[in-house]
């Protein structure tokens, strides 16, 4: 099964994001693979681990995307590509489905798979972008493989929600999003580090992929930090617990909470 993973380089989970001078900035903290795609790899690796084939990872982005795509590569994916170009640098939504899709068609996979959303950007909607431009199915948040029929290329998905599982079946291309119930993703060995650090990554462009892109038609005009909230802290004390809830009701009553 030759299989495609989409992955994004996101800042970490832990640096202040904030508003300099109209920019977003999340100053020296360090970029890291997109937590939720690593549960993606993880699903890719082990679709491969199960039925065959091979994993290639894939990024559209500026240089900082490596990071990204090299963390993947130690974890086991075998081939990485990146895909950049200067207009796509303020790409919206549909230009990065766009340009995703047409990276995918070259690569002719038979499993494309997305991590549930990017911590950054947040919007969840790239993957479902993707399979409505490549016109094939989507099945989002999948936690199981359960199958795989060569014959009629149909994988057997499943999907645990809040009071049910569902298994599902998907005639194959199709794309996927893994969520984290899936399964721990793996550490990368010291020899996959090694390994992914010396990798040698192609970057493919918009005429590799025959594509013009248009100029994004959502745009962000102003980005500001929210005001801040003024936030005073009250201590109740009392005699007893009983007498602390009384005065914490009469104040949220005073106060209109209740
Ligand atoms: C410098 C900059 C300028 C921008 N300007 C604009 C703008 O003008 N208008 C606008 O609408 N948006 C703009 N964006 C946002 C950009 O369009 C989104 O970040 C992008 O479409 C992906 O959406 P998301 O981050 O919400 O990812 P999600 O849809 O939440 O991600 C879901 C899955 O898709 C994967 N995925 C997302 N992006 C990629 C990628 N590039 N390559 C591979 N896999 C990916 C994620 O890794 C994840 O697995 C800008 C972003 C940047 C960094």
């Amino acid at each position: 099964m030759n299989i495609v993973v989409g992955v994004k380089v996101v800042p970490d989970t832990a640096a202040q994001v904030r508003v300099e001078d109209g920019k977003v900035t999340w100053g020296e903290a360090p970029l890291v693979l997109n937590p939720w795609d690593e549960f993606a790899v993880e699903a890719a690796l082990q679709a491969k681990e199960k039925f065959g084939g091979q994993v290639t990872v894939i990024s559209m982005g500026d240089e900082a995307a490596l990071e990204a795509l090299r963390r993947a590569l130690a974890m086991g994916c075998q081939q990485a590509i990146r895909i950049y170009d200067e207009p796509l640098a303020q790409a919206d939504v549909l230009a990065t489905a766009q340009v995703l899709s047409a990276a995918i068609r070259k690569l002719n996979p038979d499993l494309v798979i997305f991590g549930r959303q990017a911590i950054d950007g947040d919007t969840a909607s790239t993957p479902a972008a993707v399979a409505q431009v490549l016109g094939w199915p989507f099945v989002g948040l999948v936690t199981a493989f359960r199958g795989f029929d060569e014959g009629s290329k149909t994988l057997e998905v499943v999907r645990t929600l809040d009071e049910a599982k569902q298994t599902l079946r998907v005639p194959l291309p199709a794309v996927l999003t893994i969520a984290k119930e899936f399964a721990e993703p793996r550490y990368p060995s010291f020899i996959g580090i090694r390994k992914a650090s010396r990798a040698k990554i192609p970057v493919w462009n918009l005429a590799e992929l025959g594509l013009e892109v248009h100029p994004p038609r959502v745009t962000w005009p102003e980005v500001m930090q929210p005001p801040q909230r003024e936030v005073v802290c009250q201590f109740i004390e009392g005699e007893t617990p009983r007498e602390i809830a009384r005065k914490l009701v009469d104040k949220l009553i005073e106060e209109k909470v209740l």
